[in-house]
């Protein structure tokens, strides 16, 4: 048996012993996972800044990484009870004395597979969810953060159950192995190419996936806008964690009028966020690794840079860079940046704007900068994207009351508070019926007549809100109908 048979072996043996499914054993594990952020702090900031060539500081990590798995972990504790509990459904004239609910329950084993740019955020929240929702998980952390993979097999098992929970590290042939697997669900982040992978993997046992990947997000600004607040939410959007964010502003549409504004504001931005020399600015970062240096800097060499463009190789240093009329057809606009460059495309105005928008792929956050209303909501009516965010950048990924998510290429299913629970909980449908009444199925059984027939149509089409006053006089109906009918049968 491989390693990786073994940590699932296990996990679904601890799976089947029923403990996961307690929601105070539950509770207890998601306040032990809590306590390792708090009390591992350090080594989880050392390990992110050894993985993120020096892209964090201390205050950085929490900010971006271990403050919201908090914020997740305490809303989880405090609305277990209510997200587990079973939910009563609305009734029909058919169910009317029944019991109707649907009840979440664990779907078993689940797969987490993390992505490298927020290494705790991406593989931590979705365990959360697995752990409320009653699951195992087998844990996969990217192998591009070596150390912070070491730290999460090191220290996970000392703070969670971790037969329940087991770490799986290593590369793509461990991760490969994984996939052969039999999982209940597989929760992947990552890029889309690999998503195929993933999702042709969980096929063969028909398993459901979650697949949080990334792609061009737009950021539209309007010339009817604080343009140097715009720009400064923008540069604060694209900048932070150098770029590499999955919903970061990939790309700007403005009208040429007001292009030289926009950079003028964004070089304004960047000046007061790193410093006039980024490079020795502690709270900017570099790119993952060489490759995708090399990567980022073949992307810019067709355009214009109007900010920025100085890098280092040795140390994977890429400017805040703002490129400026640039063509769709340029190499920048083929594929998802990933990285500190902010290409700028001049539009006529909205309309174009939309239909640029919408001739790429749907994207994970679409963003508007305005102060027009009709243009915001013009651009939620037109297009379609995993979320739009009208006047700001990044920030609903923190609000768990909003799913997040991706639709088309960027991604399917969601997650964040209550939708990770429901994510990966299976939604039972729970009709509880009694042996009498016996009369009111008539009409289902054969002889099949027209008398029947409209009887079944007036029960199972007549939904409409009949109001408590309707509802009694139909329960009443319903009991004559169904007295009839037994009647009717006790007397032939
Ligand atoms: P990555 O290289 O860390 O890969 C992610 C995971 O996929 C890793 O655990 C890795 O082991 C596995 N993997 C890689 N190649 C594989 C293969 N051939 N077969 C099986 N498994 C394989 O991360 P990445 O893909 O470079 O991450 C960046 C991408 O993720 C960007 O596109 C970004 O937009 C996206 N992303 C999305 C979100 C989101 O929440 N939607 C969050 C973060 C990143």
């Amino acid at each position: 048996m491989s390693r990786e048979q073994q940590a699932v072996a296990r996990a679904r043996k601890a799976f089947e012993t029923g403990r996961s499914k307690c929601l105070d054993y539950r509770i207890m594990q998601l306040e032990s996972l809590k306590r390792l952020f708090t009390e591992r702090q350090k080594e989880i900031a050392d390990a992110l800044k050894k993985d993120l060539n020096k892209v964090r500081s201390e205050v950085a990590s929490q900010l971006y990484e271990t403050m919201g798995l908090e914020g997740e972990i305490n809303l989880a504790v405090k609305n277990l009870k209510s997200w587990a509990a079973p939910r009563p459904v609305e009734k029909n004239l058919l169910t009317l004395m029944d019991t109707v609910y649907i009840r979440p329950e664990p779907v078993g084993v689940v797969l987490v597979i993390g992505a490298w740019n927020y290494p705790w955020a991406v593989t931590i929240q979705p365990l959360i969810g697995a752990i409320a929702a009653g699951n195992a998980a087998v844990i996969k952390p990217s192998e591009v953060c070596v150390h912070t993979a070491k730290v999460m097999e090191e220290f996970l098992p000392a703070y969670i159950d971790k037969e329940l929970y087991p770490v799986v590290t290593g590369g793509v042939t461990e991760t490969q192995e994984l996939l052969r697997q039999r999982f209940d669900h597989i929760f992947y982040t990552g890029n889309s190419m690999v998503g195929k992978i993933i999702m042709e993997a969980a096929a063969k046992h028909l398993t459901p996936v979650t697949l949080e990947l990334g792609g061009k997000s737009p950021c539209y600004i309007d010339k009817n806008c604080d343009i140097t607040i715009a720009c400064r939410r923008v540069a604060w959007g694209k900048y932070t964690n150098c770029g590499q964010t999955c919903i970061a502003p990939d790309y700007i549409l403005c009208e040429s009028s007001i292009q030289d504004r926009v950079i003028a504001e964004i070089k304004k931005a960047v000046k007061e966020f790193y410093t006039e020399n980024p490079q020795t600015c502690t709270d900017y970062g570099r790119v993952i690794n060489q490759r995708h240096f090399k990567r980022i800097m073949a992307l810019i060499d067709d355009s214009t840079v109007a900010v920025g463009g100085q890098n280092e190789e040795a140390n994977c240093y890429i400017a805040p860079t703002v490129l400026r009329d640039v063509k769709p057809d340029a190499k920048v606009m083929q594929e998802e940046i990933f990285g500190p460059v902010l290409p700028i495309i001049t539009v006529s105005g909205l309309n174009e704007a939309i239909k640029f928008i919408n001739k790429g792929e749907k994207p994970l956050a679409l963003y508007v900068f305005t102060s027009d209303d009709k243009v915001i909501q013009k651009m939620i009516e037109e297009t379609s994207s995993g979320a739009i965010l009208a006047n700001d950048c990044l920030v609903h990924y923190s609000i768990s009351a909003l799913p997040f998510g991706g639709v088309g290429n960027s991604g399917m299913g969601c997650y964040h508070g209550k939708f990770t629970f429901d994510q990966l909980s299976h939604l039972r449908s729970c009709l509880i019926k009694k042996l009498n009444m016996e009369g009111a199925n008539t009409m289902r059984y054969p002889p099949h007549t027209p008398t029947k027939l409209n009887r079944a149509r007036f029960f199972i089409l007549k939904t409409a809100n009949l109001g408590w006053i309707g509802w009694m006089m139909t329960l009443a109906l319903f009991v004559v109908v169904a007295a009839i009918a037994i009647k009717k049968r006790i007397t032939s």
